[in-house]
């Protein structure tokens, strides 16, 4: 017993500082740390076992995650754990739901009386549907136009919840009362997941192409939890992961003869790829031709075609 390695608890001050505190997210959500196990040494400690040896230098270990992030070894991010008590509205929470490698323990609408609150949406924030992305919208409806929207939803969401408490005061079971609350609902969960599947579903969540609600809590969870909780990965994964761009094998052959000035064989080559239909309008839409675009863009490069 005398011989065995005396081992203490990985404790983040910056991440005690906070536990328990409410982020704010939207007009009435909010995420919160209950608990955690692991930070940045334990991903060392996870990724030494197999050579024996024990920590390092910090600067060592700062290579050493940043080298782990960069060649998806995964595992050690595996070793440290979160959990999260989370308010959201039910739209949102649907969407978060489907991240399936967290444990879950949700609000019971069943067994509990529902959240009196919805997410209410402010005269300037009722956004456009997109012309080109269905998925996503574009700017925003004038104060006008919002304040009717506004004022429609309030009602909405009151008219709802009156003939909720309605069908309670009458006796009817709460699991069937509530079939025709809206998604605005406020829900709230315990949310425990580990490093890398929270990594996952942050790429995921933090990107421009998640819907801004969720979008929301990600930034929260990203900015204000990881970032105090694991300084390192979270440096590293902004680094290689989230501000990262990846090529295919077809547009890096494009690349690289748009690096060696070849236009010709740049359309060639597009042609090829079929990404160069045209029709009397024009190129027709080729969504992985719009990605490449994209990232032209972003490197200042002007399309070939
Ligand atoms: C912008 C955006 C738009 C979306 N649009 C839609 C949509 O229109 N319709 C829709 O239905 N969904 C949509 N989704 C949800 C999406 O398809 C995923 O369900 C969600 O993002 C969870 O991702 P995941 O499965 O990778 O994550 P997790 O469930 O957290 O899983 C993490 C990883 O674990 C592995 N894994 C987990 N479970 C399994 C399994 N059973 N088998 C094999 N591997 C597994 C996979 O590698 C997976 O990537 C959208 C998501 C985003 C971000």
């Amino acid at each position: 017993m005398e011989n065995q390695e005396k081992l203490d608890k990985i404790v983040i001050p910056e991440l005690d500082a906070v536990l328990g505190k409410k982020f704010k997210v939207l007009d009435d959500g909010f995420v919160r740390v209950v608990d955690y196990m692991g930070g940045d040494e334990s991903i060392v400690q996870a990724a030494r076992v197999s050579y024996g040896k024990g920590t390092k230098k910090v600067s060592e270990d700062r290579g050493l995650i940043r080298y782990l992030l960069r060649n998806h070894h995964t595992t050690p991010f595996e070793m440290c754990e979160i959990k999260l008590h989370v308010r959201v509205p039910m739209d949102a929470w649907r969407q978060w739901i489907r991240h399936r490698t967290a444990n879950v323990n949700e609000y019971s609408t069943r067994y509990s009386i529902a959240i009196d609150a919805s997410q209410k949406t402010g005269i300037d924030e009722w956004r456009i549907q997109a012309q080109d992305n269905k998925q996503g919208s574009e700017g925003f409806f004038g104060n006008e136009e919002g304040s009717k929207l506004s004022q429609r939803e309030s009602e909405l969401q009151n008219f709802a919840r009156e003939i909720y408490q309605e069908r309670l005061a009458v006796g009817v079971a709460r699991e069937q009362a509530r079939k025709d609350l809206p998604l605005s609902t406020y829900t709230e969960a315990y949310w425990k997941i580990d490093l890398h599947n929270l990594l996952h579903f942050l790429v995921l969540r933090m990107d421009q192409h998640a819907q801004f609600e969720i979008r929301s809590y990600a930034n929260v969870i990203g900015n204000e939890i990881v970032n105090r909780w694991c300084p390192i990965a979270w440096e590293a994964f902004k680094d290689y992961i989230m501000n990262s761009k990846s090529f295919t094998g077809l547009e890096l052959q494009l690349l690289k003869l748009i690096i060696q000035g070849n236009k010709d064989e740049i359309v060639k080559a597009a042609e090829s790829f079929g990404w160069l239909k045209r029709t009397e309008k024009g190129l027709s839409r080729n969504r992985e031709r719009i990605e490449f675009e994209d990232k032209l863009e972003f490197l200042g490069l002007n399309k070939p075609w």
